[in-house]
């Protein structure tokens, strides 16, 4: 898919607006989030409008999954980072809110204000854990 004339993230691609860079090859950019949840939170993006990872090309995605620990590490070494998350919001009930996928790469402090939590919930029965597991087993190793 070529990029897209409207997408924040193609105008950043295509130069139009100004990023800081971190990483770039011939298929991703990464930059530093414009508005971080720590200093360093940075932003992988494929060079390509893709909205969504579930029909992302599997070159960008490998290149992805492949630089994301490499920029962590980078992150460690350079702002004394301990630690790092690496997530992605698919769909806008999951907080996406740029429709070019991306992956995030949050440095993480001890101390730090970020939260990432739930209020765990049960499943009624080890039956019902089971047959949902069951379903999804069939679908992926059908
Ligand atoms: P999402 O909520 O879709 O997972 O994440 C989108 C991220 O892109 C947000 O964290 C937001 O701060 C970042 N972002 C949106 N517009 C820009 C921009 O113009 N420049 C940069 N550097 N980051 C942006
Ligand atoms: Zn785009």
């Amino acid at each position: 898919m070529p990029l897209v004339k409207e997408c924040v993230f193609c105008k950043i691609i295509r130069g139009e607006i100004p990023c800081c860079k971190v990483y770039e090859d011939d298929l991703i950019l990464a930059f530093l989030d414009i508005a971080p949840f720590n200093i360093g939170h940075t932003v992988i993006i494929p060079k390509d409008h893709q909205n969504s990872i579930t029909t992302l090309d599997e070159i960008y995605a490998n290149r992805i999954i492949k630089m994301a620990p490499k920029i962590g590490v980078a992150l460690m070494r350079t702002i004394n980072a301990e630690g790092f998350n690496l997530f992605l919001n698919n769909g806008s009930v999951a907080g996406q809110t740029v429709w070019h996928c991306h992956m995030h790469v949050l440095p993480r402090f001890a101390g730090d204000k970020v939260v990432i939590s739930s209020e765990p919930m049960k499943y009624d029965s080890m039956d019902q854990m089971a047959e949902l597991a069951g379903k999804l087993f069939n679908k992926l190793n059908a």
